[in-house]
């Protein structure tokens, strides 16, 4: 299949926004493609080689792309380097600069979807000496073989940017209108959810595509978990108080919520896999896990879930989230991480026993289940803390323990509902958390943004008040639109107000005069080293833009201690 098939797509869904045509567009190219590349174009929609869960990566960032461009055109790096940096996309210079060099002969033999995404999985298992210029060689190989075009996806598929704003519902979307019956509207409900389970159990569309080409709507319905394989998991929804949460189930079960990672313990016989609630595998990274799961868990064939927590080693107090996924994301000195941020892991449901899925068994039967199959190893793996009652006062002190305990609150969970994977799919879980003043903060710095939202100031730093200083505290990346965003929070709009404001530039990044002050909600105050102020506010979100308000008026960072003091032992 020649890969200019698919670059005129991936042309057409850059221009095209409704997304009712972008899944027209893919349904109509799956529907073309043949069995063979079926998986390798459901991933390059995305702009994948591999699926999300996948531990190999193409692991080329972009300051060797720098590099590459310069090789497979024959314009200097730093030539290379000054047109990136005004328009803030390889793809784009790439295209550029091919257009500019290209000798027709080159163009003879026309580049295949085979070829590109053989030499571009290939750059994840090059290693050892040499490595970088073999990698280099894979990319530049295919640009000098490609159309202008065509390399512009070549090197935005290698950086992991592709820009041409596939969602992943519409991936689902267009595949099941490509190879099931959706002509009715409840046809189609039937088609889109059939794939949907597919895809919560089998995270992967080059599977999912293959299964609905191949089997139709009976095919997907027929997808069961498989120890071994990652699926979504079920999430939480938030309530808005302990007695709400209370009163929503005939059976409520009260549980610590945890402040760590979740994790999801395969196991068969003696092979495990770890897997995070994101897909990641970290088997490799928590080696003492896997004793603790030999000793502690009574069953052949399991897939049980809970949080792990990572501890102080001096202390022997809970440690934030944060220095958690530092070995979350380590590679190498595992052990070294093992002895430095020693893990608990609390358990809290198991989705498959033995040979048996258990989606549709109630939590109390699947509770019960995992308190037999677990074996406790004494303050690392254990349960979790599970009390089940439906008066107030014993809930309410549960809910004081845990925050005592440094935990982030509760979850509500109900002892009747089913267990439904998807991360969309919420249902039975209701999680309690203390609910945080907002702050007035002022935007000290920003980035210009690229691509889609080029000329556009975005990830806007807030700063907080220290005598006459403004010190950062926290980062707001996402969550707002560029021209029509939730109570007229927009990019253009803060643009326009922050420009005026810009002190210096550097690369794409500025600083602000602190002017623009920001009502922002935030999920928690954690202390960091990373930002000046000492702390950094978790999950934050920009509310409200107080043009009433004057720089004096920014909270200060005392009164951000003081709400870090007060955030362990306060409830609503
Ligand atoms: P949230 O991330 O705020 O939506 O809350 C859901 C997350 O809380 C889950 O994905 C788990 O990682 C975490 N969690 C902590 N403790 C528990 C628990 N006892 N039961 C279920 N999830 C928990």
């Amino acid at each position: 299949m020649k890969y200019s098939k698919l670059v005129d797509v991936y042309e057409y869904l850059e221009k095209t926004s409704a997304r009712l045509k972008k899944t027209d567009a893919i349904a109509k190219l799956l529907k073309e493609t043949d069995s063979e590349n079926l998986p390798r174009i459901a991933l390059l929609l995305q702009g994948r080689v591999f699926p999300a869960w996948d531990e190999r990566k193409i692991g080329l960032a972009s300051q060797s792309m720098e590099k590459i461009v310069s090789i497979a055109t024959g314009f200097p790096e730093k030539e290379v380097g000054a047109r990136f940096k005004k328009i803030g996309d390889f793809g784009l210079v790439v295209e550029e600069l091919a257009g500019k060099k290209r000798q027709k002969t080159l163009f003879e033999k026309s580049l295949t979807v085979e070829k590109v995404f053989e030499n571009l999985q290939k750059l994840a298992s090059v290693e050892g000496k040499g490595s970088q210029e073999r990698k280099f060689k894979l990319v530049s190989e295919l640009i000098v073989s490609a159309k202008p075009k065509e390399a512009k996806y070549i090197v935005r598929t290698t950086v992991g940017d592709l820009r041409v704003g596939v969602a992943q519902g519409v991936v689902r979307d267009a595949i099941a209108k490509a190879f099931l019956d959706t002509k009715t509207p409840e046809k189609a409900k039937q088609a889109v959810s059939a794939v949907e389970w597919a895809w919560f159990l089998r995270p992967d569309y080059a599977e999912v595509a293959k299964i609905a080409k191949k089997k139709g709507l009976s095919g997907l319905k027929r997808v069961r978990l498989e120890v071994g394989k990652p699926y979504h998991v079920l999430l939480a929804e938030k309530s808005p108080g302990l007695k709400e949460a209370l009163e929503s189930f005939e059976h409520p079960a009260l549980e610590f919520k945890y402040d760590g990672a979740r994790v999801l313990i395969h196991k068969k016989g003696n092979k495990l896999w770890f897997y995070t609630r994101r897909l990641e595998n970290v088997t490799k990274q928590f080696p003492e896990l896997s004793d603790f799961v030999r000793k502690g868990v009574k069953a052949k064939e399991c897939i049980i879930e809970g949080e792990m927590l990572g501890f102080n080693k001096k202390t022997g107090k809970p440690m934030p989230f944060q220095s958690l996924s530092q070995r979350i994301k380590r590679k190498y000195d595992i052990e070294k991480m093992v002895k430095e941020i020693p893990i608990q892991v609390n358990l809290f449901d198991v989705v498959y026993l033995n040979g048996r899925e258990l989606f549709d068994k109630p939590l109390s039967e699947r509770w019960k289940l995992l308190k037999k199959i677990i074996r406790p190893v004494k303050g690392k793996f254990k349960l979790a803390e599970h009390i089940e009652t439906k008066e107030l006062h014993k809930a309410d002190e549960f809910y004081r323990k845990s925050l005592a305990a440094s935990q982030e609150g509760l979850i509500v969970k109900n002892m009747d509902a089913k267990y439904h994977p998807g991360r969309r799919v919420a249902g039975g879980w209701l999680k309690v958390k203390p609910v945080m003043e907002t702050l007035d903060l002022a935007i000290i710095g920003a980035t210009w943004g690229t691509g889609k939202r080029a000329g556009w100031l975005g990830s806007y730093i807030l700063g907080c008040r220290d005598g006459d200083k403004f010190k950062n505290c926290g980062m707001i990346g996402t969550g707002i639109k560029e021209k029509e965003g939730a109570g007229g929070i927009t990019l253009q709009k803060l643009t326009k107000m922050l420009k005026p404001d810009i002190t210096e530039e550097h690369g794409n990044k500025v600083k602000l005069k602190p002017d623009v002050v920001v009502e922002v909600a935030y999920e928690e105050i954690q202390k960091s080293p990373n930002y000046e102020s000492g702390y950094a506010l978790r999950f934050p979100r920009v509310l409200r833009i107080r043009p009433d308000k004057s720089i004096s008026d920014a909270d200060t960072k005392a009164r951000i201690e003081r709400l870090y003091r007060l955030q362990k032992g306060k409830i609503r």
